[in-house]
This record gives C-alpha cells, structure tokens and sequence, in this order.
C-alpha cells in the first residue's frame, strides 16, 4: 500500500511548524504503524503534490474550530487523486464525526486512538520531522470530567505506562500527557529521567499541559521528583473561582519549596468561559501578581465550535466573527489578553509593580484600570 499523511495547512507559522505543541504525532505514529505491515509513506505538511499516486490518504485534524482547514485538505487531494481514499482522524473527527463526514466530503472519519490504539505502541517516525525532542505519552485519558475538556470524550479509557525508560531517546522529552500526575507510577517514571543520559548529557522533560495542582497537594514530594528530573517550566492549572486563591497559592509554594524560581512558575487560565466573568478573572490575574508568576491565558471556545475568526490585531469584533461568552465582551477579552502580556513581562523583569514600554519604566496598571 501507498500512504499519503497529511496534515492540513493550519494557521500555524511556518517557523512554528516544528513546536512541540503542533507536531502531528498521530501521525508519526501511524507512519511507524504502516511502515511495519511493509507500507510505502510519505508525510505532507499542507497541501501539495505527493510522490506518489496514494493508496488511502490519511488527514489528521486538530481543533474543531480549525475544521476549514480540513476541508481545505480534503478538496485539494480529492481533486489530485480522484481514485484514493480519504480518511480523517484526530481530535475534530472524533469530537464531530458527523459534522466531519459531511462537511469535509471525506471518504471516512476515524475517531479515537488510530487502530483501535494499535499504532500506539509504535514509536514515532521522527525522520519525517526535523525537531531536537522527544514527544512521550506516559498516560492517555483523563480521570476528571471538567465540562470545557474534549479529553475524556476522545480518550475515554484511562491507561497509566508503568516505565517510559526504553523509549528514552532525547535529552528534551515533551509529555503530551492530559494529565501527568494523575499517573499512579509518575515518580518512577520521574526518577527514569533524573537518572538518564543520552549522549553523555542529562535530560530535561516538560508538559504541553497544565499540572493538576490538587494531586501536588496531596503529595507536595512530588514537585521534589519533578525538579530532580529537571522538569522546566510547571504550569498549574486554575481553571476554577477566586475562591481557590489560598489552594493555589499553596500548589505555588510547594513548587517554590522544591526549588523553582518564581520565573519558571506558570498558571494556565482559561478566560471567556461562563463560569468566569471578566471582573473575576482579573482578580485571578492580581493573585499571580502578588506571588510572582507568569500566567498561560487560554481563550475559550465551544468544543462544538466549528470556526473561529477572531483577530488578535483587530480594534474590535463582534459575537459573529468569534465566540464571545455571555458574561464577556469583545473589549474585555482584548484587555484581559492585553494584562496577561504586560503583567508576564514585568514578572520576567522582576518589576512586578512595573511595566516596560518602549525602554520606558511606567507604573503597572491592573487590568479593571485598563480597560475603558
Ligand atoms: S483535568 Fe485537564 S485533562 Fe482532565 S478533564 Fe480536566 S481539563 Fe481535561
């Protein structure tokens, strides 16, 4: 057989392409899957001839918001190999499977784990790829159900790897985990990594996702085991009300009392969702102020939502072009976005009464003042 895998042109930079957080990993998998049963591959990153007429042409798809760009995909290679059978998989397939079908024109979607979660045990085809890390997956699923998250209906079977240590091939290792440290074997698997080398050199590790401070709570050692295996950059997950202040605050200083700087400290928020006003938001924003850390601000949309025109230049918008929560306004989700930037900068400045603007020192401004 003759694969052809694609990922869509999706409004990436092409300098961005190869970011740990865009990497179609699926896919390199399924490479590494197909080149095992003796199949002939080749990875396409948007749309463009192949090198050869395709068997089945297999089209991942990311957010559902991203969905035109599948189409865009699908048309195009429809077009070039009239006899080849299209499939889609990926997230937007198997959160929208019907919606996928139909509006792509797609010959198939596949939701889930490809082949069942066979290609799983595959290690990616990095050689398709020119990156400088390794994505590991220690655990699929998610065990909470928060209601914004697509996880638990894409993964619905939670599985935890007891070792990652024969798949050890890097010195920077990207877990793409939902949630790592719900994994019951995390320490060891952290242990596995401050005990690695490759090339005579240590190794380093990170999370593409937020870290799930309640369960750090619980056993404060392991932002212990996370430092000794050089874990970069943790990023607490605050999800929910002003009223967890003093819980989170607490999951900052168990990282703080392991070792990391309030530099390296992160709090992933996610804003224009209902549950949330404006109002409350920058008082969450404020709190980090106080303990010194930089914030991940994540703009919310439906997980059904199936376009999303939102112009970060754009002086305004309206509720057509994006999706706006009921509780938010345009102007509100620009200076929300506009006070994360600003407030992040002065914490990296170490002025976090301060801001920068154009090398001149101006008194910070908190993000109830900014917006008119
Ligand atoms: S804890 Fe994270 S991964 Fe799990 S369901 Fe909630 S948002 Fe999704």
């Amino acid at each position: 057989m003759k694969i052809l895998l694609v990922e869509p042109n999706f409004p990436i930079s092409t300098k961005s392409k190869n970011h740990s957080d865009f990497l179609p990993i699926g896919l390199l998998k399924i490479a590494s899957y197909h080149k095992s049963l003796g199949d002939t591959i080749c990875l396409n990153r948007g749309n463009l001839p192949s090198k050869f007429v395709p068997d089945e042409i297999k089209i991942t798809s990311l957010f559902t918001y991203w969905s035109k760009y599948v189409k865009e995909s699908v048309n195009y290679y429809k077009k070039l190999y009239p006899e080849s059978k299209i499939e889609v998989g990926g997230i937007y397939a198997s959160l929208m499977p019907e919606h996928c079908k139909e509006y792509t024109g797609c010959d198939k979607v596949y939701t889930g784990l490809y082949r069942n979660g066979k290609a799983e045990e595959y290690e990616p085809d990095y050689s398709l790829v020119n990156v400088d890390y390794q994505i590991i997956h220690a655990s699929r699923g998610c065990f909470r159900h928060c209601n914004f998250c697509g996880t638990w209906k894409i993964e619905p079977e939670v599985t935890y790897k007891k070792t990652i240590l024969k798949e050890i091939r890097s010195n920077k290792l990207i877990f793409y985990d939902n949630n790592l440290l719900a994994n019951p074997n995390i320490k060891l698997i952290l242990k596995e990594i401050e005990n690695s080398k490759i090339n005579d050199r240590v190794v380093f590790c990170e999370s593409q996702s937020g870290l799930d401070g309640r369960i750090l709570e619980k056993d404060p050692e392991l932002a212990i085991s996370l430092k000794k295996a050089r874990f970069l950059k943790p990023r607490i997950a605050w999800d929910g009300s002003i009223k967890l202040k003093e819980k989170i605050k607490n999951q900052v200083e168990i990282l703080k009392n392991a070792g990391y700087r309030n530099q390296d400290i992160y709090v992933f928020m996610l804003y224009n969702h209902n549950s949330l006003d404006y109002k409350e938001m920058c008082e969450k924003l404020e709190e980090c102020r106080k303990w010194g850390v930089q914030v991940v601000d994540c703009r919310y949309r439906p997980l059904n939502a199936t376009e999303d025109n939102y112009k970060p230049r754009a002086k305004s918008q309206t509720s057509k072009e994006y999706f706006i929560a009921s509780n938010w306004t345009d102007n509100q989700i620009r200076s929300f976005r506009k006070a994360v930037r600003r407030q992040n900068i002065a914490i990296r400045l170490n002025l976090p009464e301060y801001r920068y603007i154009d090398g001149v020192e101006k008194k910070y401004v908190s993000c109830n003042l900014y917006q008119k």
